[in-house]
């Protein structure tokens, strides 16, 4: 083995969270180091009885400066990335042996912090937001080509972590097995069976919402003869699950136009458009235009099924008021739009507001209405983004199927 690693000393009582699995060393718990590290090269992580707690890259332009990626001494070699790889993909293959795309890496719920791996069909998209990652950054094609076999491997490292690791942007094709245009790489994306053509270097995330994809097939189960409201539609996944289980008529809401153009064509796509309309319009307008009415007038409710799966209102701790505030409105609005019996599926991706919190929202805007709600389904992200309660931040979406009683 190679020369000892520098070493840095955790202040008391910072141990405890690195040891229980969590591994984001903070600048912030470093008593002490004895030796300087090298930015994105391995360092080793001790506490003040000087014990071994982990081993992970360091990057001194970070707020954390150690990223731990093994409790004991490892080396980043190609077996290393091969491994942790192939271990991902196992588990991908255990809980979703059916999706042909789905996320392979999803960075500490994988052991990989600041690596995301995405699995479109033949393209994988990679996310790098680490500097420790990026360092070894062909290794991680190399690992990726042995284990997916893909024609084209894409970068879409442009996630606003990388500007606090001192990364630049990067967007492009990383490698490709024959040339491609780089300007246009869409590709068409089953998930449940329904196809999904999408931009996966201008669109959203990685391309799509991939920690969605069992929840828009039992959403969609609930739609049967129903009239849908789909809001913050993106590409469709919700609204065209449901047209697809049998739903009257679908309409979905996005604010951007090329989305709602990606919409209509996946309906296409799929022979749905006899009972898909897609709007441009911001949802908060929208619902505001239909729930406003004069003194003595009612609203009409006329959805069976709404769905909210609105973008994250918060990225910190700071405005989760402002966040609450917007859940809050339209909740209060889609209730109105609700037919009795009918069903509200609602989401939340903020990692910020909680479960219990979000279930508040929605029951506050249920009271301020004078609704009655039953929850008849609770909903989290996909099991290729695994949760592991010792590192919070790898859970973030929750969601809830409410039944209008009354
Ligand atoms: N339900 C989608 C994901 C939604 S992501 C799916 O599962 O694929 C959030 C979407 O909301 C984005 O497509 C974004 O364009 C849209 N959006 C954000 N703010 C909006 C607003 N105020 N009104 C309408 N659409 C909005």
């Amino acid at each position: 083995m190679s020369a000892t690693l520098p070493t840095l000393i955790l202040k008391p009582g910072e141990a405890y969270r690195i040891v229980a699995g969590h591994p984001w060393v903070y600048r912030s718990s470093i008593l002490r180091q004895t030796a300087t590290p090298t930015d994105g090269e391995l360092a080793q992580v001790k506490d003040h009885r000087q014990r071994l707690l982990g081993v992970g890259c360091y990057n001194s332009k970070s707020k954390i400066s150690v990223r731990v990626l093994a409790p004991e001494r490892i080396t980043l070699d190609q077996p290393f990335f091969d491994g942790r790889l192939a271990a991902a993909l196992a588990l991908r293959q255990r809980h979703l042996p059916r999706a042909t795309s789905f996320r392979v890496v999803n960075a500490e719920s994988d052991f990989l912090s600041g690596l995301i791996v995405d699995k479109y069909e033949d393209v994988v998209v990679l996310q790098i937001s680490a500097l420790g990652m990026e360092r070894h950054k062909e290794k991680i094609v190399t690992a990726v080509r042995r284990l997916l076999s893909p024609k084209i491997i894409l970068e879409r490292s442009d996630a606003a972590a990388r500007k606090f690791e001192g990364l630049p942007e990067a967007n492009g094709v990383v490698w490709a097995a024959t040339p491609v245009d780089a300007g246009n790489v869409s590709t068409t994306v089953t998930l449940n069976g329904l196809k999904f053509a999408v931009d996966l270097l201008g669109g959203h995330k990685t391309g799509m919402y991939l920690d969605q994809q069992a929840n828009y097939q039992a959403v969609g189960a609930l739609a049967s003869g129903a009239d849908v409201l789909d809001c913050f539609s993106f590409l469709g996944g919700f609204g065209l699950h449901a047209a697809r289980a049998g739903a009257r008529r679908v309409h979905l809401l996005d604010q951007s136009e090329a989305v709602v153009q990606g919409a209509q064509r996946n309906a296409g796509l799929n022979g749905l458009t006899d009972r898909v309309t897609a709007e441009t319009a911001n949802v908060f307008d929208w619902l505001k235009a239909r729930t406003t009415v004069r003194p003595h007038e009612r609203v009409i409710p006329r959805y069976d099924l709404i769905v909210l799966d609105p973008p994250s209102f918060t990225r910190n701790r700071a405005s989760v008021g402002d966040a609450l505030r917007g859940y809050k409105e339209i909740h209060l609005r889609a209730l109105k739009l609700l037919k009795p019996g009918g069903v509200l599926a609602t989401f939340c991706c903020s990692h910020h507001v909680g479960a219990t919190t979000f279930q508040d929202v929605i029951l506050s805007a249920a009271y301020d209405t004078r609704h009655l709600l039953r929850r008849i389904a609770t909903y989290a992200q996909g099991l290729d983004h695994p949760i592991l309660p010792m590192i919070p931040e790898t859970e973030y979406l929750k969601g809830f199927a409410f039944e209008l009683v009354r």
